[in-house]
């Protein structure tokens, strides 16, 4: 008899431990609490231990169709002076797939593998025998229950699970705008002034993704649409890019979550409900894609589900408290630096992102090879 999963929430990180699942012999079923399966459309990093994940699973060709494989990542000051660079080589990729493409791809390799998707299915509890509760009532007993649900968890709450949520004092608008030749189409550029930051990013032929950060208390920088005076006066080397700024965009704020544990009994809870962080370093997704291949290898070694799911936290959870707090202490270097020690913040980044230790703490979450992960060249078609 296979053993049986139900999942609370078919985000990235749902699709991505369900689709693993299935390739492992689990009978699957994904609940997602809106009618349709829809991703807001701008654009998403996807690291080497992404890329491994996506290559396993089946769905890399799909979601990177149309994806621009970045060769550098700059962060420059607001008159384009450079301050760091992360370049990348084939085997340490960062690609940049829209995000919709991700997630059609994901949806379309849940399905070939088998996995059930029912929309308009809202869980709300969970218990530690391994019991989803439902909004219409249904109890629904499994092997493995998972909390999948996002940063703002109402599961994980149900294990008594979250330690410390800070709802940020960072915010961040994301849109799509359209590509102009002479737009670099493998560099990302990120420019810094004071705690601004305006991010260019190549996405597709056709467009490239845009995203703004600034403190939650700074209202002119927070307005949607966006203030273009604001944006083309504080960062004069993008200009041509705020000129193109679209009506369309979104404002988030920048969550940061951990739990007390990430499991208790037959219940896991995996992506943003588990460790949801600023997206400073583009990695949030790819630590959820690495956490999800290891609680399936972990599970796949170990039958006992509770002992496995303990195993799987102890052996997994310093990497992500790792990326999370370089996320963090990133955020905290751009999002609260006044004007003024803008000059003082340059100097130190430019001295110590050369050095080993940093480049080290930096990348190690975007280098990691996911637990059971193969390359596209081991995977038998
Ligand atoms: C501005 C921004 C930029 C980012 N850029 C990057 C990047 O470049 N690279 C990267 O790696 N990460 C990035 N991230 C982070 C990344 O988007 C998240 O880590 C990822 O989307 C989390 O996926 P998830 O499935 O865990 O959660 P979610 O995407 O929140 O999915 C949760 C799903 O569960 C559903 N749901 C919620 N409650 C219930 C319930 N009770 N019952 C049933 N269904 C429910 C929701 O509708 C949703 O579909 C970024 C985040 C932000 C805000």
């Amino acid at each position: 008899m296979p053993r049986t999963a139900e999942i609370a929430g078919a985000g990235l990180s749902g699709l991505v431990l369900g689709s693993r699942l299935a390739q492992l012999g689990w009978d699957v079923r994904l609940h997602e609490r809106n009618p349709e399966l829809r991703m807001f459309g701008a654009g998403i990093w996807i690291w080497e231990s992404g890329l491994r994940t996506l290559e396993t699973l089946g769905a890399y060709d799909q979601a990177t169709a149309r994806a621009r494989s970045i060769k550098e990542w700059r962060i420059a000051d607001q008159n384009g002076r450079p301050l760091m660079s992360r370049f990348t080589t084939p085997s340490d990729r960062l690609l940049l797939p829209p995000r919709a493409d991700l997630y059609e791809a994901l949806i379309a390799q849940a399905q070939k593998l088998g996995v059930q998707i029912e929309t308009s299915s809202l869980a709300t509890g969970a218990t530690a025998d391994g019991t989803l509760q439902m909004e219409d009532g249904r109890e629904l007993k499994a092997d493995l229950v998972v909390a999948a649900d996002g940063a703002y968890s109402r599961l994980r709450e149900s294990i008594s699970s979250t330690s410390w949520m800070d709802f940020g004092t960072e915010a961040g608008i994301r849109m799509m705008i359209d590509r102009e030749p002479g737009d670099p189409d493998d560099t990302i550029i990120e420019y810094w002034h004071g705690p601004r930051r305006l991010l260019y990013n190549p996405c597709t032929e056709g467009q490239d993704y845009i995203f703004l950060s600034a403190p939650v208390s700074d209202e002119r920088a927070a307005q949607v649409p966006v203030d273009r005076e604001l944006w083309a006066e504080q960062f004069p080397r993008a200009a041509h890019l705020v000129e193109r700024f679209a009506e369309a965009s979104r404002w988030d704020r920048l969550v940061n979550v951990r739990c007390r544990h990430w499991s208790r009994g037959h219940v896991a809870v995996v992506g943003d409900a588990a460790h949801a962080m600023p997206p400073n370093l583009g990695q949030a997704a790819n630590t959820a894609f690495i956490n999800a291949m290891a609680l399936a290898a972990t599970l796949d070694q170990e039958r006992d589900v509770p002992t496995a799911l303990a195993r799987w936290e102890k052996e997994n959870r310093a990497l992500t408290d790792h990326v999370q707090w370089w996320s963090y202490l990133y955020g905290f270097v751009v999002g609260k630096c006044p004007e003024r020690m803008s000059g003082v913040r340059a100097r130190v980044l430019k001295t110590v992102s050369g050095t080993k230790q940093f480049q080290t703490g930096l990348n190690k979450g975007a280098r990691h090879v996911p637990a059971g992960a193969r390359t596209t060249a081991t995977i038998p078609t």
